[in-house]
Formats: C-alpha cells, sequence, structure tokens
C-alpha cells in the first residue's frame, strides 16, 4: 500500500501565507504535536501556536483528511480487486 500521509498546507491566520519556518511536518507529526510547538510565520513574521494555527486550518484539515480517508478506502478497494482477479 502506498504512502498514504499527505502534507496539509496551513495558512497564517494573519496575512494568508502558507510558508512557515519550522513548519514543515508530515499530517500526522502535525496533528500529535505539542499544541505549544511555535512555528513563524515567513511573511510577517508573527509566531504562532501549532494550536492556533490549526484552530485557524480546523477547515481545511478535516477536508484533508476527509480526502485522504477517500484515497485510503480506493486503494483497500483496488487490493481487494486485485486480490480477487488473481483466482
Ligand atoms: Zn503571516
Amino acid at each position: 500500500m502506498k504512502d498514504l500521509s499527505k502534507r496539509i498546507e496551513l495558512y497564517c491566520p494573519i496575512c494568508g501565507c502558507s510558508d512557515f519556518s519550522s513548519l514543515d511536518i508530515e499530517t500526522k507529526e502535525l496533528l500529535n504535536a505539542d499544541d505549544s510547538s511555535k512555528v513563524q510565520c515567513a511573511n510577517c513574521k508573527k509566531i504562532f501556536k501549532i494550536s492556533e494555527i490549526l484552530d485557524s486550518n480546523q477547515e481545511i484539515i478535516n477536508s484533508n483528511i476527509e480526502k485522504i480517508q477517500n484515497e485510503a478506502l480506493l486503494e483497500i478497494e483496488k487490493q481487494l480487486k486485485r486480490t480477487f482477479n488473481k483466482r
């Protein structure tokens, strides 16, 4: 099964820029990240807690999680079909 972890693009709540220093981390890690971890917007240089970024990007995160889950389901379906076609 291919790797289904995808990076989610998150946006600065102040300026809308999606570049953060030290925010180049995988979805899984991000969602499990310590709430008090800090990242800095590359554009407006404001420093946020991970929890603030997650709060303001909740919708994006949810829709991405949905997408990832759908892809996982499709992948499983493909594998099942392959298994059945072998016989
Ligand atoms: Zn910014």
